[in-house]
C-alpha cells in the first residue's frame, strides 16, 4: 500500500477525517464508497498498540455492511461467545453468560488485537478510495461559512494547509476539536484509572469457554482477561480512584499488586510472560457537547466515552460512524453543512448509547451482582440483560426487553433493601 504524503497531493477534499481508528476507517469507507473525496489523517505509524479488544455481537453485521468481514475472518481473531464473571470480592465464585443468536446478529463477537484490526480497517478504507495519510498530525482547525481549513504536520515536521467542506473528528480520546467547539466533562463517579498489557503463555481455565472475556471483581476494582489466539491475551485492571491516589510506587508495581488480588488470574498467569510495556489510561469516561456543529461532526470516542466494562467502545465507534455517514451523505446532496443536518445522527447516537448507562452505573453495586450471579435468574431476566449487553438494544428494543429490564432493576432495588436489612454492604463502589 502506498504511504501517502500530502506534499504534492491535492489539498482540498470533500471531507477530512481526523483519526484512523475504527470510527475514522468506518466513516472513511462509507463516504469514499459513495463517491466523496475523503482524506483520513492518522498521527501514528500503523500497526500500533491500542486498547479496546473485546467486541460485541452487534459489531459483526457492521463488518458485513462494510464488506470487510471475510478479511476479519481470515485474520484469525478469536471468536468470543460470551462473558465469564469471577467474584473474588464477595466470593460468589464464577458464572458464564452466552450471547443469544438473534435474527439480525450472530451469537458471538471477536476478540481482536487492535494493532492488526485497526490496520485492516484502515487499509480497507484505502482500498475503497479514501486517501489515507499515516503519521500526519492534524494540529489546528478553522471553520468558516464556506469551508474548514486544517493545519497538518507531515512526517518531516512541516505544516501544510488542507481544506474541506466538512471536518469529521474521529480522534478518539484526544477529542481533537472539542476545545474549539464545545466542552468535555468527566462522567460523575467514573474517574477511574486503567492499567493493562499483553501476555503470552496464559493457562486456559477448564470451566470457561475458550474465547470468553473474563472479568474478575476484586476489592481494588475489576480486572479483565481477553483471550487472543495461542495463549496470548490482554490483561488489565480498572481501579477505583482511591486505590491509585493511595499509591506512590511505580505503575508496574501497582499492576503486579492488582493482578495478585485475583487468585484465578494469578493462576492463569503463573507461567505467562508479558509481551508489551504496561500501559495506562485515566479519566476515560466523559461527555462531549455538542458533537455536531456547522461543518463539523464528531464520532466514536471523540463524541464521548462511557466506560470500558461492557466492551461497548468499538461498537459505538463504528455504529456512530455509520449513523453519521447517512446524515453526511444527505448534507452533501443538499450542499448544506449546517448543524441541523446532523441532528438526526446526534439524537440516534444519544438514544442508542443511553441504554448502556444504567448497567454501567449499577455494575458497581453488590445488589446488581447478586442478581447476575443467581444460578437460575427469576423469569429468565438474564435474557433482556444479554440483549442489551450484546449491543442489540442500541436499535432493537422489543416490548419484552423493555419490560424485562424494568423488572430486573425493580428486583435489584428490592435486593438492595434486603442487603441493608441483613446488615450486608449495599453501597455502590462506583465513586470509590
Ligand atoms: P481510537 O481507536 O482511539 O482512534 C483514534 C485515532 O485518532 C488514533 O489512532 C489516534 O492516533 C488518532 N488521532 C488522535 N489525534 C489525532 C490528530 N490530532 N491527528 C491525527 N490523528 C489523530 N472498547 C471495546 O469495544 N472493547 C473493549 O474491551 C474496550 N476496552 C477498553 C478498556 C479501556 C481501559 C479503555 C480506556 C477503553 C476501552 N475500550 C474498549 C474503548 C475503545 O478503546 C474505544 O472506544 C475505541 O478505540 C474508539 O475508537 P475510535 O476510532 O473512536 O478512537
Amino acid at each position: 500500500m502506498r504511504q501517502a504524503n500530502i506534499c504534492g497531493d491535492n489539498l482540498a477534499f470533500d471531507a477530512v477525517i481526523v483519526g484512523g481508528g475504527p470510527a475514522g476507517s468506518t466513516i472513511g469507507t462509507l463516504l469514499a464508497r459513495n463517491g466523496l473525496a475523503v482524506a483520513i489523517f492518522e498521527r501514528e505509524r500503523f500497526p500500533r498498540f491500542h486498547i479496546g479488544e473485546s467486541l460485541l455481537p452487534a459489531n459483526v453485521p457492521i463488518f458485513d455492511r462494510l464488506g470487510c468481514h471475510d478479511a476479519i475472518r481470515q485474520a484469525g481473531f478469536t471468536v468470543k461467545p460470551g462473558v465469564t464473571l469471577y467474584d473474588e470480592h464477595e466470593g460468589r465464585a464464577c458464572k458464564s453468560f452466552t450471547f443469544p443468536p438473534l435474527p439480525f446478529q450472530p451469537a458471538s463477537a471477536y476478540n481482536v488485537v487492535r494493532a492488526e484490526f485497526d490496520d485492516l480497517l484502515l487499509r480497507h478504507a484505502e482500498q475503497v478510495g479514501a486517501s489515507v495519510y499515516r503519521e500526519h498530525v492534524v494540529k489546528q482547525m478553522h471553520r468558516e461559512s464556506d469551508k474548514v481549513t486544517l493545519q497538518v504536520q507531515v512526517p518531516d515536521g512541516h505544516l501544510h494547509e488542507v481544506q474541506a467542506s466538512l471536518l469529521i473528528d474521529a480522534s478518539g480520546r484526544a477529542t481533537f476539536a472539542t476545545q474549539a467547539i464545545g466542552t468535555r466533562e468527566p462522567l460523575p463517579g467514573l474517574g477511574k484509572v486503567a492499567i493493562f498489557a499483553h501476555f503470552r503463555g496464559m493457562k486456559q481455565e477448564r470451566e470457561v469457554p475458550e474465547g470468553n472475556i473474563r472479568l474478575y471483581l476484586v476489592p481494588q476494582g475489576w480486572l479483565w482477561r481477553i483471550p487472543f489466539a495461542h495463549g496470548v491475551g490482554s490483561v488489565g485492571g480498572v481501579l477505583h480512584a482511591q486505590v491509585v491516589k493511595a499509591r506512590s510506587g511505580s505503575i508496574n508495581a501497582l499492576f503486579e499488586e492488582i493482578l495478585a488480588a485475583s487468585p484465578h488470574l494469578t493462576d492463569a498467569l503463573a507461567s505467562a510472560q508479558r509481551l508489551t510495556p504496561v500501559h495506562t489510561a485515566a479519566n476515560f469516561s466523559y461527555r462531549v457537547s455538542p458533537f455536531v456543529a456547522d461543518r463539523y461532526v464528531a464520532i466514536g470516542d471523540a463524541s464521548g466515552f462511557i466506560d470500558p466494562v461492557f466492551s461497548t467502545g468499538v461498537f459505538l465507534a463504528m455504529r456512530s460512524a455509520e449513523l453519521a455517514a447517512s446524515d453526511i451523505l444527505r448534507a452533501f446532496a443538499a450542499q448544506d453543512f449546517s448543524a441541523r443536518r446532523f441532528r438526526r445522527y446526534s439524537r440516534r447516537l444519544r438514544r442508542g448509547t443511553r441504554v448502556f448507562l444504567p448497567f454501567i452505573e449499577r455494575f458497581y453495586e453488590p445488589a446488581f451482582l447478586d442478581l447476575l450471579f443467581t444460578p437460575v435468574p427469576p423469569w429468565q431476566l438474564d435474557k433482556p440483560v444479554l440483549w442489551v449487553l450484546s449491543g442489540a438494544a442500541f436499535e432493537h428494543r422489543p416490548l419484552w426487553v423493555h419490560l424485562g429490564l424494568n423488572m430486573f432493576f425493580g428486583i435489584m432495588h428490592m435486593r438492595r433493601a434486603v442487603r441493608r436489612f441483613r446488615g450486608q454492604s449495599a453501597a455502590s463502589r462506583r465513586s470509590w
